[in-house]
């Protein structure tokens, strides 16, 4: 029998899933599923807002209900607008919340949304999802690389603090995004595709480039980007151990990805084949590493002689340190 790790000096380290998908839908018994990720021990998550898909007047709405349902329940949860509100909220039990877009569509081609959602709470933004649009090129789709609106996109998030992030990206915009930025650049949420061949894992160079930037590659708990049918645990290990052997542990992290509403997912897979292509492997039946098994991801990080300040910046403090270094 394998003996579980000891793990009590974990309890002061900083946890932060850098991706996390509520339902999209501005109604109140949906986000009482934050609770689980308090209860499991996280500090701070980062909650989707919406994708190229979603309309901007549903962005707007759902922000709106996860802000007021944040606000109006300040005994557990804390809106994150600096650093610091995240180590407060370590300090008394809260969760810290903001929040990601996930492509650039919700600007509408207009520069200064890029500050009005981040006076709202959105700390990163992806430049693609999946397929291109006007900053550049998506994963499941033919690239041609960084826009000049693309260009000016960044320059725009470098200058208000909004960190730029690859996931979902094809491989030539994000390689020419981390060129352009000059600053940290994140993939929140994507895997490793040495490890597991998949579109939307990335390759050893742009993890190069990636830790090159200061930044960190969030290690996805989606089975689709997993070895199907394994422990996602042990699988998530595989990918974070990936990233360490090649750039050490300042440039891997967590982006869960883990989804609360499986019906609100299916249905938008199924309504949209050319974001989502089947033959690429979507649509299938898909798990997701629970919030709750964070703990297990940890344990086999100990397990292969990780040291504890190792497994410290890989659960959290490599987020907080490209917050620190990018946000305002
Ligand atoms: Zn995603």
């Amino acid at each position: 029998m394998i003996k579980t790790p000891e793990r009590s000096w974990l309890a002061d380290a900083i946890i932060w899933d850098n991706h996390a998908c509520m339902p999209l839908r501005p109604d109140d018994r949906f986000l009482p599923q934050l609770e689980r990720c308090r209860a499991a021990g996280q500090t701070a998550i980062t909650l989707n807002i919406g994708f190229d898909l979603t309309r901007f007047d549903d962005n707007i709405r759902v922000l709106a209900h996860f802000r007021n349902f944040i606000d109006r329940h300040s005994d557990r949860y804390i809106l994150i607008r600096t650093v610091e509100d995240i180590l407060a909220a370590k300090r008394s039990g809260k969760l810290a919340i903001c929040f990601d877009l996930e492509g650039t569509r919700a600007l509408g081609d207009q520069l200064s949304m890029v500050e009005f959602f981040y006076d709202l709470g959105v700390r990163w933004m992806l430049m693609a999802y999946n397929l291109n649009n006007s900053v550049g090129g998506g994963c499941q789709d033919e690239d041609r690389g960084l826009t000049p609106f693309g260009r000016a996109v960044l320059d725009e998030m470098r200058r208000v603090g909004m960190v730029p992030c690859c996931s979902h990206t094809g491989w030539r915009t994000a390689m020419e995004v981390m060129e352009h930025v000059g600053g940290p650049v994140i993939f929140s949420h994507s895997n490793c595709h040495a490890v597991y061949v998949h579109p939307r894992n990335i390759p050893d160079e742009l993890i190069k480039a990636c830790a090159a930037t200061g930044g960190v590659v969030g290690i996805n708990g989606d089975s689709a980007f997993l070895q199907p049918d394994r422990d996602l645990a042990q699988e998530m290990f595989r990918h974070i151990d990936h990233v360490v052997q090649m750039v050490g542990p300042d440039h891997v992290g967590l982006g869960l990805d883990y989804v609360y509403d499986m019906s609100e997912f299916d249905d938008f897979i199924g309504a949209h084949p050319d974001t989502w292509p089947p033959e690429k492997g979507y649509g299938g039946p898909v798990t997701f590493l629970e919030p709750e098994r964070i703990p297990a991801v940890v344990d086999a990080m100990v397990a292969h002689g990780y040291p504890q300040e190792a497994v410290r910046k890989i659960v959290g403090a490599n987020h907080l340190r490209v917050a620190s270094a990018v946000w305002k």
